[in-house]
């Protein structure tokens, strides 16, 4: 099977990212690439992607839709390592800025409806200028939400349906709504809101477009495609979900194993390591603990946490005042922690205070890469105390590195995180059932028990989590069946 896709993307790596969802795409595209699909990629030139390595393609790219029109650009680059076109959509008024979404990570630019409805719509007219027609129009998230709505706009106008739309949710908590009161978005009116069902206490939802719409919805594990059909996880939209769950499929995200391979990993070098050849791991803690200030020390364990600090990630049970289990944890026990992170000022503020009054505990607020993999590959547990993940990266990459994740049972990290069974065989790390500091503190010491007092178990275990294999090409089968059954859904119509 092999296919001519589109991805429709508000982020991909190497040009712009703020969460999974950017390396999901890259990583997507190149396995189907290799496994022989044509696979381009459309996303905004935002302020911050350099333009000298890409090609004008169109200096008038005209994007429209009835009486709206928007004068923008078009250019083109390829993806790192590849040759898989990426068209960058240049608009000075919309993109040219600094930031994805908002100026902070935590704050939205007040156009972001129009933005985004206007990318949606670009992908429509990308094909006739490039003289190439997608099958599958593959969105993602509320940004192209309306993508699905305008496919189907178009095969009103043009009576064909050769191509079809795939949605994937990468987190059903932004869900992108905006006042109808500025309509026409890029040629959107309250009419269409309401006869493609995706008006939410009068504005406009565009995630719920694109699971209204398309005609296959993907998310980014099983546990979570079940998850989101009920009231605890489905934002609002349970309901919907589930009567499209036979559209709706979960398939985890593979792992970039080029660039999260302990083995080959450009940030730690010469310390690289793998199962085959462990020591490099020893060093690299070392290295971690002399960066981060801590003690040197190989008899502690290291336990480590990267992550946006929102809610979702439960940063509540974490470190909330009062409630929270990092500074007894800290306290109580002959361990040490590392925190990467930035997000909500409120814990960043709280994080950098017992990071300044505990001697165990290094906190970096801000967004650093190479230090993302050396907490990896340094550190010997990863904490990810999430009240929902739909799929989650770093649990995938902590496997790979023999960090051995401490993990709440939910979304893909139910499904990729093994806790030992009553033999204490088979795990690959910890896992924690209720929302609660008080359950996470039980995970924490549990694991803090075992590395002291099974330390034969731990090194099992991590044997298996370094031998789990997360790559791209089971998944990337599992979308070409899904786009499959789109072009039979769309060509059914
Ligand atoms: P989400 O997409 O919800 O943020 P994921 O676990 O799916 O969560 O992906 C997060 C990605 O962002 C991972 O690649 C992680 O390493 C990276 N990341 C998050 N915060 C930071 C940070 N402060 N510094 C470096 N990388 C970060």
């Amino acid at each position: 099977m092999s296919y001519r896709i589109l991805m429709i993307t508000s982020e991909a790596v190497p040009f712009a990212k703020s969460g999974g969802l950017a390396d999901m795409v890259s990583a997507l595209s190149i396995e189907l690439y290799q496994s022989g699909s044509d696979v381009r990629i459309l996303m905004p030139l935002y302020g911050f992607i350099s333009k000298e390595e890409l090609k004008l393609i169109d200096p008038n790219f005209e994007v429209s839709y009835k009486n709206y029109k928007e004068n923008c650009a078009l250019y083109e680059g390829k993806l790192p390592l590849s040759k898989i076109p990426v068209y960058f959509l240049d608009s000075a008024k919309f993109y040219e800025r600094n930031g994805i979404y908002g100026p902070t990570a935590s704050s939205a630019y007040p156009d972001n409806g129009l933005r985004y409805s206007l990318l949606s719509r670009a992908a429509l007219q990308l094909g006739k200028r490039i003289d190439w027609n997608p099958q599958i129009f593959h969105s993602h998230d509320w940004p192209t939400g309306l993508n699905p709505v305008y496919l189907k706009l178009s095969d009103k106008e043009t009576s064909s349906s050769k191509c079809a739309s795939v949605f994937t949710i990468h987190n059903l908590g932004y869900q992108g709504r905006f006042s109808m009161r500025n309509t026409p978005w890029a040629g959107i009116t309250p009419e269409i809101v309401h006869q493609y069902h995706f008006e939410d206490q009068n504005r406009m939802n565009y995630l719920k477009a694109g699971i209204e719409n398309s005609d296959m919805i993907t998310t980014v594990s099983p546990t979570y495609a079940s998850e989101i059909q009920t009231k605890d996880f489905g934002h609002g939209l349970d309901p919907i979900l589930s009567r499209r769950s036979k559209y709706l499929k979960g398939i985890v995200n593979g792992v970039d194993y080029n660039d999260w391979n302990p083995e080959i990993d450009k940030h730690i070098v010469p310390h690289n390591y793998s199962l085959a050849d462990p020591d490099g791991k020893k060093a690299l803690k070392k290295q971690l603990q002399k960066e981060m200030g801590l003690e040197i020390s190989t008899s502690k364990p290291l336990f480590a946490m990267i992550s946006r600090l929102v809610e979702q990630k439960g940063i509540e049970e974490l470190c909330g005042p009062g409630n929270g289990v990092l500074e007894g944890f800290c306290k109580n026990n002959d361990v040490q922690l590392v925190i990467l992170g930035t997000g909500e000022k409120w814990c960043e503020t709280e994080l950098k205070r017992l990071g300044e009054e505990l001697d165990n505990l290094s906190v970096t607020i801000s967004y650093n890469d190479y230090l993302s993999h050396l907490i990896e590959a340094g550190a010997d547990f990863f904490m990810m105390p999430s009240r929902y993940e739909p799929c989650g990266l770093n649990q995938l990459y902590s496997l790979k590195y023999g960090t051995l994740p401490i993990v709440r049972r939910t979304g893909g990290l139910a499904d990729t995180v093994q806790a030992p069974d009553k033999e204490d065989c088979n795990g690959t790390g910890f896992l924690f059932d209720e929302i609660s500091p008080e359950a996470f503190l039980a995970a924490l010491e549990k694991a803090c028990s075992y590395w002291y007092e099974k330390p034969a178990i731990i090194e099992q275990m991590k044997i298996l989590a370094m031998e789990q294999d997360f790559s791209w090409g089971p998944s990337a089968e599992e979308y070409l069946k899904v786009y499959k059954e789109a072009l039979t859904i769309a060509s059914g119509k």
